[in-house]
């Protein structure tokens, strides 16, 4: 019986040293389980005489509550621990600034391109696209560039590797759209292309939009028709002077390049013009019969022109942007600007 006093003491002290429910409730199953400390006490006490059973009855009852009180408290003080956790793990911290909201934007890139494609499906051209890989074929080949032409050369193509190129215009679309449809066909081609160049005026990504007019009675009168009207229409300038200069393409016979009035000076000459009045703004002719018969279109029966021009420096020119790398940095300050 000495021993109920230590038991006690002992089983507060191992209560208050535990801090999970599930070793609490391990350790009240030594001190009151079947076959715990009191447990064999009580069965002890047959063994007592009549007059000391009573009063150790009692006691050993009165420390059986006890150790019962200390767990209950210690379960209700890890519960209590477990709320607090639980509410500081889950806590918000309500002063923190927002995130706020963003609108996103279409690159104005892409903006020209929509313009572009929308400009000459109303006029009844149809869009065109192609691979971003191609064969020598498509690219130089079939578009009349003789095997050592200059613009085969490294320095200008990006080269993949089985022989494969990346495409240096958008002219190979051209090509495959021919070999695919018969004339009368009125198509435009715009897409990503790449060459060896990398500058404040040039990048070795650029866009172009290439289109192609061929039927039986397709004149140079109709090229510089649907040019001029492309143009003002972009520039939204009814009286944009827009003129041809002779030029040569391989692909191409006769051949011109386009040149519009300056947007900014009104042909007074200033510096994005060198003080010329003039900005070229692309290339054209008519579509040298060698293209054709490349993609068994008769060339006595049909004839038809083909321009070239770049989104990325009508965009410049629309949106008065002087550095072309702007369009590739991706920063947001900058694209802001066109949402
Ligand atoms: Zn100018």
């Amino acid at each position: 019986m000495q021993n109920l006093d230590q038991i006690l003491t002992e089983a507060q002290a191992a209560f208050a040293a535990i801090d999970n429910p599930a070793e609490l409730e391990q350790a009240k199953a030594r001190y009151l389980g079947k076959s715990g400390a009191l447990t064999e006490l009580l069965k002890q006490l047959g063994k007592m005489p009549a007059d000391e059973r009573r009063e150790a009855g009692a006691r050993i009852n009165q420390v059986k509550d006890s150790i019962e009180a200390a767990l209950n408290e210690r379960r209700e003080a890890l519960r209590e621990l477990q709320l607090q956790a639980q509410l500081a793990k889950e806590a918000l911290d309500v002063t923190l600034p927002g995130r706020g909201k963003h609108t996103g934007g279409l690159h104005p890139v892409n903006l020209t391109l929509h313009r572009i494609e929308e400009l000459f499906r109303s006029v009844g051209f149809a869009v065109a696209e192609g691979p971003e890989i191609e064969t020598d074929f498509y690219n130089f080949t079939a578009l009349n560039t003789p095997e050592d032409h200059p613009a085969r050369s490294m320095h200008d193509t990006f080269y993949v590797e089985g022989g494969d190129l990346l495409r240096t215009h958008t002219s190979p679309i051209q090509v495959r759209y021919m070999m695919t449809h018969q004339p009368p066909i009125k198509v435009i081609a715009p897409g990503r292309v790449y060459r060896v160049d990398s500058d404040a005026t040039h990048s070795p990504m650029f866009h172009q939009v290439e289109g192609l007019w061929i039927d039986e009675h397709v004149s140079f009168a109709d090229l510089k028709g649907v040019i001029a009207d492309f143009l003002r229409r972009f520039f939204e300038q009814d009286n944009l002077k827009v003129r041809f200069r002779p030029s040569f393409f391989p692909f191409t016979e006769p051949s011109a390049e386009i040149d519009m009035g300056c947007v900014f000076c009104g042909g007074a000459g200033c510096r994005v013009c060198s003080h010329t009045g003039w900005l070229e703004v692309g290339g054209c002719g008519m579509v040298h019969p060698n293209v054709l018969k490349h993609v068994n279109i008769d060339s006595q029966k049909y004839q038809g022109f083909a321009f070239g021009m770049g989104p990325d420096r009508l965009t410049m020119l629309r949106y008065g942007v002087n550095d072309l790398r702007l369009f590739y940095e991706n920063d947001l300050r900058f694209l802001k600007q066109f949402n």
